[in-house]
């Protein structure tokens, strides 16, 4: 039996590149709609927030001479196509799917409503959370943090492409290791870069834990809902 009911996966928009440098690996969305199709047959209400790193960031004005908001939107926008990519690919494999859109494009998404994206949650639909929170100066992250307290999600998954939190960088440090439970405050002390402070703060806030997990491995994600001890428990 899973341990959560209803869980937010966060995927960040890098991770769809595989082995690319930029855009979206095929291969790679379908692995994780297969891996998210598993959960979803396991009885779990799944909601996603995919980030857009792999097409735009809209950070960094000194590089590209675009305004910070104007760009952020920019990045907004590339969540979408992500998001879209992601519905596809879920939906070649029979899984009912909703994107919802934090910036209204009605051809192609719905606009974010609460409820309506919690009703889609209790028929079993995945509900893919578009365009951030539609607000620049935000990270997808963030966004994930947000919808996940509004739908009331047991947990924020976090999929990635280390097995969990270190005491140091792994790839830096041979000697750094992995917790297999941290507290927020210990996270904020040692200065564990998790997620950015502000959707960070809005987990502690509100009580929701977020497991950092790798998110490559075969049926990690399945691992995870099923209450096994993978990756780090923030709680
Ligand atoms: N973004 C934003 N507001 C949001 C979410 C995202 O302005 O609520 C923009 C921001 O420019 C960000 C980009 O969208 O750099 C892509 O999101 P993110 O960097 O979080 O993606 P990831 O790192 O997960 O790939």
């Amino acid at each position: 039996m899973p341990v959560f009911k209803r869980v937010l996966l966060k995927l960040s928009g890098e991770s769809l590149m595989g082995q690319n440098s930029f855009g979206l690996d095929p291969s790679v969305i379908s692995k994780y709609a297969q891996e998210i199709k598993t959960i979803v047959d396991l009885g779990v209400e799944v909601a996603v927030v995919i980030g857009g790193g792999n097409i735009y960031r809209g950070m960094n004005e000194s590089e590209t001479g675009i305004e910070r908001a104007h760009g952020d939107y920019m990045g907004m926008l590339a969540t979408v196509i992500n998001g879209m990519a992601m519905q596809a690919m879920l939906e070649k494999l029979g899984v009912y799917t909703r994107l919802q859109s934090a910036i209204k494009m009605e051809q192609v998404a719905e606009p974010y409503i609460r409820r309506r994206a919690i009703r889609h949650l209790e028929k079993h639909r995945v509900v893919i959370f578009g365009a951030g929170t539609g607000n620049p100066y935000f990270t997808t992250d963030t966004a994930g943090s947000l919808r996940a307290v509004e739908i009331n999600a047991d947990v924020i998954l976090k999929g990635t492409r280390v097995d969990g939190i270190y005491t140091a960088d792994p790839e830096k440090d041979p000697t750094a290791t992995k917790y297999e439970t941290i507290t927020y405050k210990e996270c904020l002390e040692k200065n564990l870069r998790v997620m950015d402070l502000t959707a960070f703060t809005l987990c502690m806030e509100n009580n929701i834990p977020i497991i950092v997990f790798d998110m490559n491995k075969n049926e990690n994600l399945k691992r995870v809902v099923m209450g096994e001890k993978v990756g780090t428990l923030v709680k």
